[in-house]
């Protein structure tokens, strides 16, 4: 069968490794990290489960559904709603549609209006009843004038929408696309927002081992540093200088990559550290900067939007009393949202010890003791009968490039997966919108493109 060699193992890469394996191509991937999922990723520390920044699983996605088993995930919801909090208190923004004991509170709660509360509803049902590929549509439209457009209040948009909908986008002034606020708006609505057990981690890890079992061989700390199409226009190569690093720590855990070889003509020769091999096709499935610098495709997004998030160890009790539920900064901006992990996730912290996160939009350079100041200081004003002062500031996570920007207009611009033409194909969130959905989505449009190529 033909070979199909794959560069990079994040959701995008691993989805499209496995399905291109159950269709019998010898698939080969190349990680170059030394673990899978790339920006879906957990660390373990101390007996604290510890994610990659502050992400979600929203369980409606439709491509998460196909492609993962929840049940093996074992995913704990977070309980729809938030917290809104500032220096004049908190209030509890619940789901009355999900949670009918949520009703007094979300009906009379101050901070929003009777009519922001029921223009929410009616703006649910009117998305409920939209196909999927639509709610992305924008018209042209920010979040923020889409917002208005639906006639919510200023209150409405600057104390509720920025801080949930900034935390969601990484942009809390309101520029991206309104259609990205309409698709995830009507996925929380309808489905939950969770996270595996073991961490996010999980969830590549269950997608590299589906991709294992249908045949594919993985390689780890391998980076692709060129894709070149046989008979390309001008034969150049795009190899970039490895850093050092990659040329040192080569190390292939799946299979001898020497051994792969293109079984026809017109295939495409990629560069490894230390090894060329040919293949009959090639996905690029990297971060969008590495897609567009190894196939020089223009449109491929390169603007990003970073976060920092950092993890606080505290003692278990008492703990925070938000019932799990996210905690959002309406009274400010740093940090953005502040998350009990523990509550949701009991195993993410040791006996004794709750795990609590805040995440501050953007890139941020203070030091941690910054950062964590900044954090016990917003939490002692919003919890005032709380003390924070054995909050211990166990990780924090930086992440520049997190999602690629999304102003309005912008799928109109992404590049299609068959974009660098021929046996080169394009996997990545980048070529659909920034999210797990995305990613996991353009996994199988790729092996599309590559079976059609390949006949
Ligand atoms: C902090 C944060 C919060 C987020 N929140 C959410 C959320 O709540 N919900 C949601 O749906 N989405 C969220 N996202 C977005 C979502 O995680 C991403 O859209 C998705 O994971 C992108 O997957 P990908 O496979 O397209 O790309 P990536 O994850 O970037 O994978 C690319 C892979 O390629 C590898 N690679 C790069 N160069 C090379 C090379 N030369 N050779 C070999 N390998 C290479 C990288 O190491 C990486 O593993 C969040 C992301 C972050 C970071």
């Amino acid at each position: 069968m033909p070979t199909v060699v794959i560069a990079g193992g994040g959701l995008a890469g691993l989805v499209a490794a496995r399905n291109l394996a159950d269709e019998g191509f010898d698939v080969h991937l190349f990680e170059r990290r030394e673990e899978f999922g790339g920006r879906v990723a957990t660390l373990e520390r101390d007996g604290f489960v510890l994610d990659r920044g502050f992400q979600v699983l929203l369980t409606d996605y439709p491509a998460a559904r196909r492609e993962l088993d929840y049940d093996a995930l074992d995913l704990r919801r977070f309980p729809p709603g938030v917290v809104l909090a500032s220096q004049d208190g908190r209030s509890t923004l619940a789901d009355p549609l999900r949670n009918l004991g949520a009703l007094p509170s979300a009906l009379f709660t101050r901070a929003v209006t009777t009519r922001d509360k029921l223009l929410a509803l009616s703006l649910r049902r009117e998305l409920a009843r939209t196909p999927d590929d639509e709610l992305l549509v924008d018209d042209g439209k920010t979040v923020r004038e889409g917002l208005e457009d639906y006639g919510f209040s200023e209150r409405f948009v600057e104390r509720v929408a920025a801080p949930l909908y900034g935390g969601i986008t990484l942009d809390r002034s309101l520029s991206t696309s309104v259609g990205v606020f309409r698709y995830t708006f009507d996925k929380f609505s309808t489905g939950h927002a969770a996270v595996p057990a073991d961490g996010m981690g999980a969830i590549p890890a269950q997608l590299a081992e589906r991709a294992r079992d249908a045949g594919a061989t993985l390689h780890r700390r391998t980076a692709v540093t060129d894709v070149t199409p046989e008979g390309s226009a001008d034969g150049e190569s795009t190899a970039r200088e490895q850093p050092l690093w990659q040329r040192q720590t080569v190390v292939e855990s799946g299979g001898d990559p020497s051994a792969i070889q293109a079984t026809g003509d017109g295939g495409v020769t990629v560069e490894l550290a230390g090894e060329t091999v040919t293949a009959d096709a090639a996905v690029v499935a990297t971060d969008p900067p590495t897609a567009k610098e190894l196939t020089g495709v223009e449109s491929i997004p390169t603007e990003s939007q970073g976060c920092v998030t950092q993890y606080y160890s505290l003692p278990a009790e008492p703990d925070l009393p938000v019932d799990g539920r996210l905690v959002v900064n309406a009274g400010g901006t740093e940090p953005n949202h502040v998350v009990a992990h523990s509550q949701v996730a009991p195993g993410h912290a040791p006996v004794g010890r709750s795990l609590v996160s805040a995440t501050f939009l953007g890139t941020p350079e203070d030091p941690e003791s910054a950062l964590a100041e900044k954090t016990r200081k917003a939490l002692s004003s919003w919890f005032p009968e709380m003390a924070f002062d054995d909050m211990e500031p166990i990780h924090t996570e930086r992440v520049p490039f997190a999602q690629f920007a999304q102003p309005p207009g912008f799928r109109e611009r992404l590049p299609d997966p068959r974009a660098p033409e021929g046996p080169v194909v394009l996997a990545g969130d980048y070529t659909r919108w920034s999210s797990i959905q995305g990613a996991i989505e353009s996994g199988r449009q790729a092996a599309w493109a590559v079976e059609s190529h390949l006949g």
